[in-house]
């Protein structure tokens, strides 16, 4: 434990700093060499709150309910991050990934900072009509400390478009007059985008073909191996799919598929439509989880859970690239010895930011009113994920090292020059 200049108590050592990227960032602050007063400003988050509401639920009786906030950082601009609906949330893991949420918006260079929150509820126990009592409960909870210029909101882990239309409404009824920049992700008729659902696959496919083209490898020879086949894993396949790579294996929580040939991913998608999971595929061999991390492939694509690559797996990984679509795929250790092995991984930052670039092009619709249509949306996220990569790559070269950390260095310092120059340091 440190102590900062007023002598208050700073959990730098032992992380009020994200845990999820701790050794990671430890490196990174010794070699940016910060000093105490920028290692003061990063080490904690801004604002972090706990609110209890109460909801009359089905059966007639009041309960409770707990949701967080974390608004980490706004130097860049309002705070900008999902809320999750999930049994298990603590206020650490919400302040994580609002650090995350940060460093993710200043490496592709959007106007936000980051915050995250969310309620603590299994919402597959809730019917419909609860399900909106305790959205809009946790909205009334919050309303002070969020806005259009303040604290964005959008969909997470167990959250939907209409969840956001609920949060939109209870918003605009709380402050008496719309305000469609209050949140993203909400659906089109409500000032949503239409590329916001796979915007997070398609920045991700955007910036993985950047990369084959710098390790020379052409789309048609390209294996690809998927994780997870939810919100994001599903359009990686289909688009990958349609752009003409070959998708050999994808999985879901039920196991996986392999085709070495290619699946057809259109009709994986319509089996898995009729029998709720990817296994059983006709005529593709059933895998494990497991085994799909390690299968012959070139390019791999993490889309379900964090930590599935770790140092248990990591040496007998077979792709040259791995595109971290999921948040934190990659454990610190399983990240060193991929880089011994030189494969590229593009890290979650860079890789999945592709969901909060549209969320921004959502918000500034919003505010002037003016709605592109979807050819333009997709060009300019297209421009922003590449200008992106290449700010990544270039230090990559520079310096010889990891895409994460040069990705982590240009999030750091991109935020601490804005409180530079807000005169906060
Ligand atoms: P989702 O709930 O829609 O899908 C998750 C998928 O993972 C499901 O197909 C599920 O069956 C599968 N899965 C669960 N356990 C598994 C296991 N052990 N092995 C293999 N598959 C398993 O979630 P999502 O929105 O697709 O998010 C996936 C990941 O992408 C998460 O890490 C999320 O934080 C990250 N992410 C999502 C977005 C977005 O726009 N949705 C943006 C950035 C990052």
């Amino acid at each position: 434990m440190k102590m900062n200049r007023n002598h208050e108590r700073v959990h730098i050592d032992e992380g009020n700093m994200c845990r999820l990227c701790a050794a990671e960032i430890k490196e990174i602050y010794s070699d940016l060499s910060l000093s105490e007063e920028e290692l003061d400003i990063l080490a904690m988050p801004r604002r972090a709150f706990i609110v209890r509401f109460p909801v009359k639920t089905g059966t007639g009786k009041t309960r409770m309910f707990v949701g967080y906030r974390v608004q980490y950082n706004d130097a860049r601009g309002p705070a900008k991050g999902g809320i999750r609906f999930h049994p298990d949330l603590t206020l650490e893991h919400m302040s994580d990934l609002a650090f995350l949420m940060c460093l993710k918006c200043a490496v592709v260079n959007i106007p936000f900072g980051g915050a995250k929150g969310g309620v603590l509820v299994n919402p597959k126990e809730l019917d419909r009509n609860e399900l909106e009592l305790v959205t809009r409960g946790y909205i009334r909870a919050i309303a002070d400390f969020i806005g259009a210029f303040r604290d964005i909101p959008a969909p997470d882990v167990y959250t939907d478009e209409q969840i956001m239309a609920w949060i939109l409404d209870e918003y605009e009824r709380i402050k008496r007059e719309h305000c469609p920049a209050i949140v993203t992700g909400k659906p089109v008729a409500l000032g949503g985008l239409k590329a916001r659902k796979y915007s997070t696959a398609l920045g991700g496919i955007y910036i993985l073909e950047e990369a084959l083209k710098e390790r020379g490898m052409d789309k048609t020879g390209t294996r690809i191996a998927i994780q997870g086949f939810g919100h994001v894993g599903k359009n990686a396949a289909r688009l990958l799919h349609e752009k003409g790579y070959k998708v050999i294996a994808v999985s879901d929580s039920g196991g996986g598929i392999l085709d070495r040939e290619g699946l057809d991913i259109p009709s994986v998608i319509s089996h898995k439509k009729t029998s709720r999971g990817v296994t059983g595929f006709s005529g593709a061999q059933g895998i494990s989880n497991e085994q799909l991390l390690t299968c012959d492939c070139d390019v791999l694509v993490p889309s379900a859970l964090s930590s599935q690559l770790h140092s248990g797996n990591a040496d007998d990984v077979k792709a040259k690239i791995i595109l971290e679509l999921a948040n934190a795929p990659t454990t610190a250790e399983a990240d060193e010895i991929l880089f011994k092995k030189n494969v590229l991984v593009i890290p979650d930052v860079l890789a999945n930011s592709g969901g909060v670039v549209v969320s921004y092009f959502e918000w500034s619709q919003n505010l002037n009113n003016d709605y592109w249509d979807e050819e333009k949306v997709l060009e300019k996220l297209r421009q922003t994920m590449i200008s992106a990569y290449r700010d990544v790559h270039a230090i990559c070269l520079q310096e010889q090292c990891r895409m994460r950390k040069s990705a982590y260095k240009i999030g750091v310092k991109r935020i601490l020059h804005a409180e530079r120059l807000r005169g906060n340091l």
